[in-house]
């Protein structure tokens, strides 16, 4: 009696299952107030006529922006109740944002994205089937960089390198913060004690299974990029530095060469003094020895300076954010 009007699944006893599982979008904006409408749109097409099937939310962290951002991410929310806002009290940067991100998600798996839409939500159906299919990660990886200026594509070229000779944990080359995340990835990171916050090689130290997705990246819709060559450059340093110990250590070895060959010009000035007697001129030799070792001695303490830099703001254990409030949802999720 009455049994017929429950829907197939439960009849088969397959309850369980038909949970809708949620996705969380986590896009952190900073002095975006053009870019949100725009995106929230893109997004509700995408997710309603590919993915059906699946939950969304889009959470939105204002990164301290300081235009009519909040008020526009208000107003999607009134049209739309899966948008939410976490206000940041101050700029504290996109890593920070994405973790302030990863620690009010609800989602069973989050998605990083940028809300100018070059980090195409067409890809999300894909990554959420892969995701299915048991990835626990799923990378989205940039296969053409012909947008991007010679510079930049040799900058970050050289970057990658680089990274992935000195750090045991390598990153996928071209693999931004776009990819999605499980909620056991999620919990994970979200236990990871450091503050500086380097997303990538936080994404790749935790594991799991990875797989990928492959785009090209368009350029940005509206607004400009707040990345400056010197920003780049302070974001490359703080990842390697927080990934390799190797920087410091190469020292030893370099002192361990020059003192070796060191005791060899010394042996052989003493041989040559024996044989051909006392030979004064030696101004040029000296200086370039005074110049090279006193080079070396300060680059070698201006690289302890970047780690004892790094391990003081690390000791002083304050929040990697700080919320100034969040809107339309009741939540737990506390500071940093
Ligand atoms: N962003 C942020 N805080 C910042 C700088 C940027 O939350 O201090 C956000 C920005 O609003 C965007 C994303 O991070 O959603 C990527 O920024 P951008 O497009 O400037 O970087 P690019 O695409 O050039 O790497
Ligand atoms: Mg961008």
């Amino acid at each position: 009696m009455g049994y017929e009007k429950f829907p197939k699944q439960v009849k088969e006893g397959r309850v369980a299952q038909t949970k809708r599982l949620l996705v969380s979008l986590i896009v952190p904006v900073y002095n975006e107030q053009d870019s949100i409408a725009p995106f929230t749109a893109t997004i509700a097409k995408v997710m309603g006529t590919s993915c059906p099937e699946i939950d969304y939310e889009v959470l939105f962290i204002n990164d301290g922006s300081s235009d009519a951002t909040e008020p526009a991410v208000e107003l999607a929310q009134a049209a739309d109740p899966r948008v939410r806002l976490v206000n940041l009290s101050r700029n504290f940067g996109k890593d920070a944002a994405l973790c302030a991100g990863l620690e009010h998600a609800h989602g069973d798996a989050a998605i990083p994205m940028d809300v100018d839409l070059q980090d195409p939500p067409e890809l999300i159906p894909e990554m959420v089937e892969k995701w299915q299919g048991g990835a626990k990660v799923v990378n989205a990886r940039r296969i053409d960089r012909s947008h991007d200026t010679w510079l930049k594509r040799l900058t970050a070229n050289s970057f990658y390198k680089i990274f992935n000779l000195l750090a045991e944990q390598k990153i996928p080359m071209n693999v931004g913060d776009y990819r999605l995340l499980d909620r056991q990835v999620v919990d994970v990171l979200r236990q990871m004690g450091e503050r500086a916050r380097f997303n990538k090689a936080l994404f790749s130290w935790v594991g799991f299974d990875a797989q990928e997705v492959t785009f090209e990246r368009p350029n940005r819709r509206a607004g400009e990029t707040t990345w400056t060559y010197w920003k780049l450059w302070n974001f490359a340093l703080d990842g390697i530095l927080s990934a390799s110990t190797m920087p410091l250590r190469v020292w030893s070895y370099v002192g361990f060469l020059l003192s070796i060959a060191s005791f060899i010009y010394a042996a052989f000035v003493f041989f040559y003094t024996v044989v051909f007697g006392a030979d004064t001129p030696g101004y040029a030799s000296t200086v370039i020895l005074i110049l090279m070792f006193g080079g070396l001695n300060l680059f070698a303490v201006g690289i302890l300076g970047e780690y004892i830099g790094r391990i003081y703001a690390e000791v002083r254990g304050r929040p990697i954010y700080v919320v100034r409030s969040t809107s339309d949802f009741e939540d737990t999720a506390h500071n940093g």
